[in-house]
């Protein structure tokens, strides 16, 4: 299994060109380079892969769970025997280090597989028993065919933790990737055939968000629609898929604390909090990007996160030391710096990085840029309110719980909020009272596959993960038996 030059669609069983034979290119950001070509689909594409899913849907959805779960673990065996060739894929396409592609990207995309594939043989649903009356059960019963429709940060990543739990609940997928990062997606086709998984189970159609992404929501024949990227987009695809009342899952963007206080154990909160800051260049949706602490350490925090911050190694995705990649595409470095440039128009002090890392050779073009820690900034400053996605935190002190949570609380977002304390009580008064879908006490980022994953306000709505992906892509019907 290998990349190749021309990305091809996965339709029908069979890897295809776009209907128009069009191409869009596919850059390295680490070289700023065209390096491969993706399929340029429109709505005749979609509709092919439509199709393709609904002619699979009769028997897949009446397969065994024991057939499912046998072919989604061969998935998983085959990307783990392709580790490196996956890896090197994702840093390729999304300018990642390959050692987090490695060690994080791609097991959790076979851990996906495998998750979901033990779910299809444990999953059960309920009855209500009325004594003496009548009893009730719940069937549950696939939705049909099923849109999936994934971002860049990472590609492999989400893009099976969706299509993972709806293969194992007996749909039919139509899914599509960032058109940014389509390389990985590709292999998994290869995966999917080399698995013999049956011909329009699942199918992948790439291509520009607006036009193949958009086909694929507006078909009346997809009954759901599992989305995470952008809250814009988000919107317009709420926009497009409920006057249909099709199911939606949005998991969107954030703008998520880290509310430190002097209590913590500072040396593991500083390891983490690195982490939640700069991983993926800050390209998580998880990262933390508003450091909120409390006073009596604010100064020890600071110069201790731009001493480390200034330590990370920004270099080539494929270089084994680099700590950060490339940022994903011109276009978002762009934007990137455009938020730097902002935060100083609104009174903000870069205290470290926000520059570009010129390296030479072959690299000279690729999107590095410095990971920056910026202090000064008003709480309801854009800078501090819209999501900046990359290498850029705002720090800022606080001197009471309750002020924490009224900086914490006060964004339109609501995803995912750190909380670093050794006061078991306030940590749990704190988590009661942030608004966000997920809270992390003393860590960051660790995850059991079985829990809730999504966010309040405008970080979307409905939970993936465990049980809450298996309700979401199966139909609850009850049928009342009187006796
Ligand atoms: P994006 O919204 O631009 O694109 C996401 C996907 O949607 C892409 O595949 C794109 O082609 C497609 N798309 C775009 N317009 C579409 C349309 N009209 N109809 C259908 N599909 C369309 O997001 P992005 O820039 O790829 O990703 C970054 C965003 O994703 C950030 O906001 C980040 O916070 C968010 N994100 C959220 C989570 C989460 O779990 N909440 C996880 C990762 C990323």
């Amino acid at each position: 299994m290998s990349p190749e030059k021309y990305i091809k669609n996965y339709i029908g069983g069979a890897l295809v060109p776009a209907k128009s034979g069009a191409y869009l290119d596919n850059i390295t950001p680490a070289t700023g380079e065209v390096y491969s070509y993706l399929p340029d689909s429109d709505g005749e594409d979609a509709e092919a892969a439509i199709a393709a899913a609904a002619k699979a849907a009769a028997e897949w959805s009446h397969a065994e769970p024991r057939t499912r779960f046998r072919l989604l673990m061969r998935i998983a065996d085959i990307i783990e025997q392709n580790l490196e060739v996956f890896a090197r894929a994702e840093a390729t396409d999304s300018g990642k280090p390959v050692t987090m592609a490695r060690t994080v990207d791609i097991p959790r995309s076979q851990s996906n597989f495998r998750f979901f594939a033990t779910a299809a043989l444990q999953f059960s649903s309920e009855s209500h028993h009325m004594p003496g009356t009548a009893i009730n059960y719940t069937l549950r019963q696939p939705v049909g065919v099923v849109g999936c429709i994934s971002p860049w940060n990472l590609p492999l990543y989400l893009f099976t933790w969706k299509i993972a739990p709806a293969l194992a609940m007996g749909n039919t997928v139509v899914a599509k990737p960032s058109e940014l990062t389509p390389m990985t997606a590709f292999l998994l086709s290869k995966a999917c055939m080399e698995a013999g998984l049956p011909a329009g189970v699942l199918n992948i159609v790439h291509g520009l968000g607006p036009k193949a992404g958009q086909a694929i929501v507006a078909h009346p024949v997809v009954k759901a629609i599992s989305f995470t990227g952008g809250t814009e987009t988000g919107r317009h695809i709420a926009a497009t898929a409920a006057p249909m009342f099709k199911k939606l899952s949005l998991e969107l963007g954030g703008k998520n604390p880290n509310i430190i206080f002097a209590d913590c154990d500072f040396d593991e909160m500083m390891v983490q909090t690195l982490r939640s800051s700069f991983s993926n260049s800050g390209q998580i949706c998880l990262c933390g990007s508003r450091i909120l602490v409390e006073r009596p350490i604010y100064e020890r925090f600071r110069d201790e996160l731009v001493k480390r911050t200034q330590f990370l190694k920004v270099g080539p995705p494929m270089a084994e030391g680099s700590d950060l990649g490339a940022l994903v595409s011109e276009a978002h470095r762009d934007k990137v710096e455009s938020y730097l440039q902002l935060a100083e128009v609104e009174g903000g002090k870069i205290l470290c990085g926000g520059s570009r890392v010129e390296l030479p050779g072959e690299h000279a073009g690729g999107y590095y840029l410095r990971p920056a820690v910026i202090e000064g900034l008003a709480a309801e400053c854009r800078a501090n309110q819209e999501e900046i996605f990359g290498p850029v935190v705002s720090i800022a002190p606080f001197d009471t719980e309750a002020e924490a949570l009224q900086l914490a609380n006060g964004t339109a977002y609501g995803l995912s909020a750190t909380v670093w304390t050794q006061d078991i009580s306030r940590a749990q008064r704190m988590a009661e009272a942030l608004q966000a879908g997920i809270v992390w006490i003393n860590c960051w980022m660790l995850r059991d596959l079985r829990t809730p994953f999504g966010g309040v306000k405008n970080s979307g709505m409905g939970r993936e993960g465990g049980q809450e992906a298996l309700r979401f892509f199966t139909e609850p019907k009850n049928i009342c038996i009187k006796y």
